[in-house]
């Protein structure tokens, strides 16, 4: 059963507060989605679900359709990136608790890194710092999830770049000079992991794969089917109307949901605006029905596999 939607309905599926890497709280997200004129929004932090009950309570007091999410980094050769969108998860499940501590380790386990060797550099940041800037605009006791654009920012406020595209382009990008990768879960890790959380799984900004060719993003998006991917972001800030043609076409092709979003950051990524995918794109409400509707057809085996994040390998 699909539920009918106004045509001038519009959702978007990729975003980011301040439990993350955005600079807006959860709440404050919501709110903006609201007066964009979104009909609906998910939260797709960077490894954690600790902004979605904030999110989900504000949205139901100001009428917003809501839908819990997550974004998990996966294994994947440089210079690519292979990011997996997690929606519908219950804020509440083990299987969340566990995957969000296991990515959390990889991080700490980064970060320091990354700061010695800004020092090493002759950047005098510190950890203290680029923990205070992830802390902005939080509760002070809020657990945030500290990132690259935590780190960024330090380095414009340390004087040591004018913004936070060449700290990303000089230090902490791919091949930058401190540059250090953190240990991730496999794909079919995270696609796992996130079954057991209750949600779907769904390929982001395939266009950052940076697949060598057609045949190669074919092949990879097959097997990433064939581990349980649900669908494919098709609409993103990053892709040109023609990426997403080619991404429909692979949706089609893998029997793949096809799902939107802008990837907002607040002042962390300028120039994307909430609701707007890519130039003046925008994303149907149709799209979230579609997910809805998968996501009741694999009810099933979803709640099968849910129960704590343990299985083969790390877990
Ligand atoms: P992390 O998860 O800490 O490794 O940081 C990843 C975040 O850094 C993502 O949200 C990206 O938006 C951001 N990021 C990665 N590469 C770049 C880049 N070259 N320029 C700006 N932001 C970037
Ligand atoms: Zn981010
Ligand atoms: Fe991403
Ligand atoms: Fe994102």
């Amino acid at each position: 059963m699909t539920a009918i939607s106004s045509p001038e309905a519009w959702v978007d599926l990729h975003t980011h507060s301040t439990a993350s890497d955005g600079t807006l709280t959860p709440a404050a997200v919501i709110d903006a989605a609201k007066a964009a004129g979104l009909a609906a929004i998910a939260l797709t932090d960077h490894d954690t679900g600790n902004g979605l009950h904030e999110a989900a309570d504000r949205a139901a007091l100001v009428g917003l359709r809501f839908v819990p999410g997550i974004e998990i980094s996966a294994e994947y050769p440089p210079p690519g990136t292979l990011h997996i969108l997690g929606y519908f998860i219950d804020p509440d499940s083990p299987a969340l608790e566990a995957m969000s501590r296991i990515l959390l380790e990889g991080r700490n386990a980064r970060n320091p890194r990354i700061i010695q060797r800004l020092n090493e550099l002759g950047c005098a940041v510190s950890m203290d710092q680029v923990r205070a800037i992830a802390q902005r605009g939080t509760a002070a006791s809020g657990a945030v999830v500290v990132g690259r654009p935590h780190i960024a920012q330090a380095l414009v406020d340390a004087g040591c770049v004018a913004t936070t595209k060449q700290a990303f382009d000089v230090y902490l990008g791919v091949g930058g000079a401190a540059y250090f990768d953190k240990e991730r879960l496999t794909p079919r890790q995270a696609i796992d992991c996130i079954h057991r959380t209750g949600g779907l799984a769904v390929l982001a900004h395939p266009v950052q794969l940076r697949a060598l060719n057609h045949a190669a993003l074919g092949h990879i998006i097959s097997n990433l089917k064939d581990i349980g991917l649900d669908g494919i972001e098709v609409w993103h800030s990053d892709h040109r109307p023609q990426d997403s043609e080619l991404f429909m076409q692979l949706a089609r092709r893998y029997r793949l949901i096809p799902t939107g979003g802008s990837d907002f950051h607040g002042h962390n990524k300028p120039g994307i605006d909430l609701g707007l995918a890519g130039g003046k794109v925008r994303v149907s409400m149709q799209v979230l029905e579609d997910l809805q509707e998968r996501r009741r057809a694999s009810e099933e085996s979803i709640s099968k596999h849910r129960g704590s994040c343990v299985g083969p390998a790390r877990f």
